[in-house]
């Protein structure tokens, strides 16, 4: 496992930021980390980056626990805070020669960590001159330079426009390809579009821990249709694949699916079959953003 968490506790005064906090990630997989403001993600990414201690549970990253082998845990991270404390008034190439030889990184290694963020048309101005795309660019430059296998990157894409969202989270897509990957956010997109898996967590405790493809493929599908005469509910149950049926007022119904395939023609024919006509038929499907939003209310 690339990264193991076992029961983590953490207090700050008497509040409890994370309570009984467990998950694995295997090597290689890119992991959301989903919840609301507030939720402990930032706390359990410091955790994990031997930032802060916490006070019960283990931790450890390529099998070295975060408490007695720190040093090996550092090597092993690259990790990218929220609000990733840049040096505005260093030149880019300065910045990243700071950070190398804090790990004792050749030249080489800075030039060739430039080239695979795509900063080598800005590598020779200020941090300051750089949008904030670049800038987040320098950040993972920083926490790639001593090529770690595991990266922590709390809030990675946040403040940036649509344009430089889309180029980070490809970015991120091409370094997960040969690294582990936990990504905090409190977008459900973001999450469609980077990782294998999600984790939420909601005021300190983990609600839910799966895989994007499950999630995707078990979508709910709700149809709500209007009738021109009463129905009882026993027979709506003979439309195939209907999970429930909730009558919203007079003769229309909230129809829930668990199925992709489009519903709607299937209540169509149930209607001829059985004398109705059907006044209005419209399909809302419920997004993995309403999933989140639900398990988090
Ligand atoms: P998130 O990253 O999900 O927004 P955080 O981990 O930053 O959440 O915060 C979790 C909870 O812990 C919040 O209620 C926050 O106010 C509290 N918290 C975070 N850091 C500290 C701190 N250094 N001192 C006291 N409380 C803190």
């Amino acid at each position: 496992m690339s990264i193991e968490v076992q029961n983590i506790l953490k207090l700050y005064g008497k509040q409890k930021a994370l309570n009984k906090v467990s998950f694995t990630i295997p090597s290689g997989e890119i992991v959301g980390f989903l919840g609301p403001n507030g939720a402990g993600k930032s706390t359990m990414m410091k955790i994990l980056t031997t930032y802060i201690n916490q006070n019960e549970g283990t931790v450890s990253i390529n099998g070295f626990d975060t408490l007695t082998h720190d040093l090996e845990v550092k090597k092993s991270v690259g990790y990218l805070p929220e609000h990733n404390p840049l040096y505005l008034d260093l030149y880019v190439k300065e910045y990243l020669n700071f950070h190398a030889d804090i790990h004792k990184l050749s030249n080489n290694r800075i030039e060739e960590v430039i080239e695979l963020v795509g900063l080598s048309p800005e590598k020779g101005k200020k941090i300051n001159q750089l949008s904030k795309g670049y800038r987040q660019r320098v950040g993972l430059a920083a926490a790639l330079l001593h090529n770690p296998e595991v990266l922590i990157l709390d809030e990675p894409t946040t403040g940036l426009d649509p344009n430089q969202l889309a180029e980070i989270r490809n970015l991120i897509k091409e370094i997960g390809k040969t690294k582990t990957v936990l990504l905090s956010t409190h977008i459900m997109q973001e999450v469609e579009a980077m990782c294998d898996r999600v984790i939420i967590i909601n005021k300190g405790e983990i609600v839910a821990d799966k895989n994007l493809k499950d999630l995707l493929e078990n979508q709910e599908q709700i149809i709500e249709v209007e009738f021109d005469l009463r129905v009882e509910e026993q027979l709506l149950n003979k439309i195939l694949n209907l999970k429930s049926a909730k009558n919203i007022f007079d003769n229309t119904w909230h129809l829930t699916f668990e199925t992709k395939e489009d519903m709607r023609s299937k209540i169509f024919d149930f209607a001829q079959e059985n004398g109705l006509k059907t006044l209005q038929l419209q399909q809302k499907i419920n997004s993995l953003e309403n999933l989140f939003q639900n398990i988090t209310n």
